[in-house]
């Protein structure tokens, strides 16, 4: 710490263990630097609301800026973390080209988890996971704009590869996901088509383990099997994907014999890998790593080695601790008061504990599974439960509003208010890998800026000489006269 300065914290990422690790440092004696690289908060459980319309992104990603804007404390910076030099106690970020190095006392790493393919990230171009908005909105655009595709098909075939869809994994986000697109294709749009009947639409959902919603076991997960059936999904346990394409996936059974589904729209939700920075910070500390990238840290959250680094949510190995919101925001709490803890001369806290409060996922409106303690709740009170939970750890009183009046369009009408999706959210990402530096080259400064500023000046010259000679009018008179509108040239000049 550079003397006179007060004790400066980075905390990476801005998801659940970014924003309450801050705000755990609201009364401490220290500068709070968020580093992430959106520049929203991500209420990941309701990404599938995003993608089914029946929320709008801004909903469930407040700006991370304005939740943290009463944070006398806290300041907030965009970039995508490259690099953690432990030794210098430096972040590195970067964004569109823009390089930033951020000196730390203290550092926070809650970056999260990716989607895992398991070694086949080809996959990911047919069958989108749902870690992020833009993945959600991809998503919305490909599964809304299948029925519209089926409305135009012309052959059976076409028609029935149209509307078939496949999660794959059945966990939490892939049974909420194919319940979604369940009501979608059996309730919400059967009136919207004229040609095909949306209630013929398949909806499977896939996994390889022998029972849907594992982490919930056996008896609630066989209860949410049956009313998944019960609301049309085809459920198929104990098969593995072993080729995704465009046109459809190739699923294998134990016994070794392979069949393919023919199916345009795929959704993954299956397996995730802790973030890179994991190895960023194992490579240096000598930290284990294990197969799904989480780092394994000491009890108190800290990284072996380096007492002022704590890592949180879903990057750590722990106990077997899940990779759940509680997870993050718990360990992010007792970071950030470990931290304010030192500052005051205090003794440090005993090792974190992890205080479950219990999971729960949605099969379809008015229906859940809860699993509270040894409690397990089905059906419409742990529905109920299910929303009340959600709501309460929404961030914002706005989006709250606004995302209960949205519930109450789809859960007691049968509306969808986001229903929109534009070329840009499906084919966008694909087109940006296109190009060489992705979306950097749009803004980095390159060696042609020269020739592009002598084109724009030439083009203000010309345009000032135009207008500065009274040559505009003529211009127009004689194109007007070319294609025989001299008249309307000639009342557009009068006005
Ligand atoms: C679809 C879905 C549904 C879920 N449903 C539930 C549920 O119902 N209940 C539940 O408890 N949990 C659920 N989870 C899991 C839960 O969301 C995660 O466990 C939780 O978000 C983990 O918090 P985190 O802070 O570790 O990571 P995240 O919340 O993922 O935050 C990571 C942050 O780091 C940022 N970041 C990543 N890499 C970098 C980088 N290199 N540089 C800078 N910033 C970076 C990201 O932009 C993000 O802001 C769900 C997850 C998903 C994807």
């Amino acid at each position: 710490m550079a003397e006179g300065q007060r004790h400066q914290v980075v905390v990476i990422g801005s998801g659940f263990g970014g924003l309450f690790g801050a705000k755990a440092l609201r009364r401490a004696d220290a500068d709070v630097t968020v580093v992430a690289k959106t520049t929203h908060h991500l209420f990941q459980p309701l990404l599938y609301q995003v993608a089914t319309g029946i929320l709008s992104q801004g909903e469930i990603a407040p700006p991370t800026r304005e939740i943290l804007a009463d944070q006398d404390n806290a300041r907030v910076l965009l970039g995508e973390v490259t690099d953690i030099d432990l030794e210098r106690k430096l972040v590195v970020s970067k964004v569109l080209g823009r390089r930033t190095v951020t000196p730390y006392d203290s550092l926070i790493v809650a970056a999260g988890s990716g989607q895992s393919y398991f070694g086949n990230d080809q996959f990911a171009d047919y069958a989108p996971g749902m870690k992020s908005i833009d993945d959600a909105l991809e998503l919305r655009g490909r599964i809304f704009g299948a029925f519209e595709l089926a409305e135009l098909a012309e052959t059976e075939e076409e028609v029935e590869r149209l509307l078939t869809f496949v999660v794959v994994g059945a966990g939490p986000t892939g049974v909420e996901m194919a319940g979604q697109i369940a009501e979608l294709a059996h309730r919400t749009l059967s009136k919207d088509f004229s040609k095909i009947c949306t209630r013929e639409a398949r909806v499977i959902l896939l996994d390889a383990a022998p029972q849907v919603l594992a982490p919930f076991g056996a008896k609630l997960g066989a209860s949410a099997a049956k009313s998944l059936e019960k609301r049309g999904v085809e459920i198929r346990v104990g098969e593995m994907v072993t080729d995704v394409d465009e046109r459809g996936l190739v699923v294998q059974k134990k016994d070794g014999t392979s069949t393919r589904i023919e199916a345009v729209t795929k959704v993954w939700a299956a397996g995730v890998q802790a973030n890179p920075l994991g190895r960023t910070l194992a490579e240096q500390s000598g930290a284990p790593l294990d197969r799904a990238g989480r780092i394994g840290v000491n009890p108190d959250l800290t990284l072996p080695g380096h007492p002022e680094v704590f890592v949180v949510g879903d990057m750590i190995a722990l106990d077997n601790l899940p990779g759940v919101a509680q997870v993050a925001i718990q360990g992010a709490k007792y970071a950030g008061k470990e931290i304010s803890r030192r500052l005051d001369n205090k003794p440090p806290q005993k090792p974190f504990k992890y205080f479950d409060k219990g999971s729960m996922a949605t099969i379809s409106r008015f229906s859940a599974v809860a699993l509270i303690g040894r409690i397990r709740l089905t059906g419409f009170i742990a529905w109920l439960m299910w929303l009340g939970v959600h709501l309460v750890y929404l961030t914002g009183f706005k989006n709250r509003i606004t995302t209960l009046l949205h519930w109450a369009v789809t859960f007691i009408g049968t509306g969808r208010s986001e229903r929109v999706a534009t070329q840009q959210q499906i084919f966008g990402r694909l087109a940006l890998e296109r190009l060489e530096h992705g979306a950097t080259e749009f803004v980095s400064p390159r060696e042609e800026w020269g020739d592009v500023r002598a084109e724009l000046e030439a083009r203000a010259a010309e345009e000032s000489r135009l207008t500065d000679s009274g040559e505009r009018g003529h211009n127009r008179d004689k194109v007007g006269a070319e294609v025989g509108g001299s008249n309307t040239n000639a009342s557009i000049s009068g006005v």
